[in-house]
């Protein structure tokens, strides 16, 4: 315990300019964080000590950080995000997190469809949608972004997470600019590894229902969890605000086709 504290002591003081000591102890010997270490970084070691002091020279340059992860952080700073949504030929992917779903255990016609910890929803699927769907935040933010051609993600592990979003974004640039909904937890967590991919982002952290340390965030991880997050207002309306306002011709896409994991408008 006492160890515990200590750890969490250093992410506050952001010791040598590092705010995730907490999630990276924690991590050691995860396969997520082996999967990460041996295809991203390991491969790369000059990539990856320039990345790591970019990511200290940001912790070190942000005032209110913690604060910020509690409610929205933009990377590398918003003007430089605006300005890359904006272009027509960058349309960023919007991961959303499976704890967004509408779930009441042992309650059907009140819970997604498509189940709980898993990267499925009816309407990116098909098109479809139940009742449910219709005040559901994935719903609501995917039928925006198909009006723009935005790619959707519902995010599940952290393997996948890398998996998924990551690795492809190493290897192929597939993914340069993001806009993610996760648990204040996750946007310290992975702060790193965005500034590694360089992938410019918007952060939105939930208000509601979200994983408050390291062990709810590892039983998320792992598809364990009963809560539904949500977005406070002022996030809520900021997500919709730039996809409305994102500079991408509308009435184009009609519907989403699935590659692996990720949906994307055509
Ligand atoms: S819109 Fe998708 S994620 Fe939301 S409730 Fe319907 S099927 Fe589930």
């Amino acid at each position: 315990m006492k160890l515990d504290r200590f750890i969490t002591h250093l992410d506050r003081i952001s010791f040598l300019n590092i705010q995730v000591w907490d999630f990276s102890y924690h991590s050691l010997f995860r396969k997520y964080a082996g999967l990460y270490l041996f295809k991203a970084m390991i491969p790369h070691p000059l990539t990856t000590i320039r990345r790591f002091s970019q990511y200290r020279h940001f912790i070190r340059k942000k005032k209110n950080l913690l604060f910020q992860y509690k409610n929205f952080l933009f990377l590398p700073d918003e003007s430089t995000f605006k300005e890359r949504i904006k272009k027509q030929d960058t349309k960023p992917l919007i991961g959303l997190g499976f704890c967004l779903k509408p779930y009441i255990p042992d309650q059907a016609i009140f819970s997604c469809p498509s189940g709980r910890a898993n990267h499925d929803c009816l309407y990116l699927q098909d098109g479809k949608t139940r009742q449910i769907c219709l005040s559901c935040a994935i719903f609501i933010i995917a039928c925006e972004c198909l009006k723009k051609g935005f790619k959707v993600y519902v995010m599940t592990s952290a393997k996948d997470i890398a998996k998924d979003f990551l690795i492809p974004q190493i290897k192929l640039c597939k993914f340069p600019a993001s806009i993610l909904l996760l648990c204040p937890y996750s946007i310290q967590a992975i702060l790193p590894a965005l500034i590694f991919c360089e992938i410019d982002a918007l952060l939105l952290a939930y208000n509601r229902g979200y994983c408050q340390d390291y062990k709810q965030w590892l039983m998320a991880d792992r598809g364990m969890k009963v809560e539904m997050t949500a977005l406070n207002k002022l996030s809520w309306d900021m997500i919709l605000d730039l996809l409305r306002k994102s500079a991408t011709s509308e009435s184009r896409y009609h519907h989403f086709r699935r590659e692996g994991n990720i949906f994307y408008p055509e």
